[in-house]
């Protein structure tokens, strides 16, 4: 009886002794000041774990310089959508990390205006993925990474399908994608022009709406203040969503007061490799929203069953 006693007291002591030994590292791990935190590595990836849910990824590419966006959009019944591919050095990346996802087929990759930081990754998908129909505004531009996407597109007897304001369709059977951005009048326009700008070309982006229940997400792309003033007054009723793709990657060039007022998101992401501006992050925070950007967050779930919305970043910068 003694000597169990005296077994069941070692064992207790042995315990205390761990757990007292464990804490400070806990502590230290979660509080340390620069440490980065990988919280939601293995379920970003995880490719069963949120099936017959609807997932969006913005992928981390990285890169030195600015590396663009990249959108995985797969529905709850397994349909795929890519908005945008980062750029052409970048391309092996978001590569692999379909490879991860076992993506091997993309129903709709959107290039959302001709930059090369939004289509050059789709030199290495155009060769490496089957691809449903690729969807983008009539523009033309003459950038040899821009000729390139046409010649692999050509390559794949891929024809562009261009879309433009008004336009809808549904990925799988539940979710609602609407282009909201730009009007044809502006398509037009622009196509009589002789040389567009970097900041004409930004505007004429396509902008992306997409509901599923009772949740809503707003892709921008690139648009610039003088657009985004544009839909506060033509599309207001719109643009009250949940989640906003901040415009132009987070950059002081956007994210005009007004428009934060009208999108009112509880969520705002930002997709930069490099982040882009201190003013522009303080002001959505300022307005009530939750920001994530993926220079602080790496690679960010956003996961909704129509009614709960989840976001698991892969890491926390503290
Ligand atoms: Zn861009």
């Amino acid at each position: 009886m003694i000597q169990r006693l005296l077994c069941v007291s070692l064992m207790l002591l042995i315990i205390i002794s761990l757990t007292v030994l464990i804490s400070p590292n806990l502590k230290a791990i979660t509080t340390s000041g620069k440490k980065e935190v990988s919280i939601g590595r293995n379920e970003l990836f995880n490719k069963e774990q949120h099936q017959g849910k609807l997932q969006i990824r913005y992928f981390h590419l990285e890169a030195n310089e600015k590396s663009g966006d990249s959108i995985l959009i797969k529905s709850p019944d397994g349909q795929t959508m890519l908005i945008d591919a980062g750029m052409v050095d970048t391309g092996d990346q978001l590569d692999r990390y379909l490879d991860q996802l076992s993506i091997n087929k993309i129903d709709y990759a959107v290039a959302t205006h001709p930059h090369h930081d939004h289509i050059g990754g789709y030199h290495t998908i155009l060769q490496s993925r089957q691809i449903g129909l690729l969807l983008m505004p009539d523009l033309p531009h003459t950038t040899e990474v821009y000729s390139t996407l046409l010649n692999r597109m050509t390559e794949r007897n891929i024809q562009p399908t261009y879309v433009k304001d008004g336009d809808r369709f549904r990925l799988g059977k539940n979710v609602e994608v609407e282009i909201i951005s730009p009007s044809n009048g502006a398509l037009e326009k622009a196509k009589k022009e002789k040389k567009l700008s970097t900041k004409d070309i930004n505007n004429l982006s396509l902008v992306i709406k997409l509901t599923y229940n009772n949740h809503s997400f707003l892709f921008t792309s690139d648009i610039y203040k003088k657009q985004e003033r544009k839909l506060v007054h033509l599309k207001e009723d719109l643009l009250d969503v949940d989640v906003l793709d901040a415009p132009h990657h987070g950059d002081s060039t956007s994210s005009l007061q007004a428009f934060i007022n009208t999108v009112k998101p509880s969520y705002t992401m930002m997709s930069a490799n490099i982040f882009q501006s201190k003013k522009v992050y303080e002001r959505y925070l300022k307005s009530g929203s939750e920001v994530y950007a993926t220079s602080m967050y790496g690679n960010i779930l956003i996961v909704s069953d129509g009614e709960h919305l989840k976001i698991i970043p892969e890491k926390i910068k503290r």
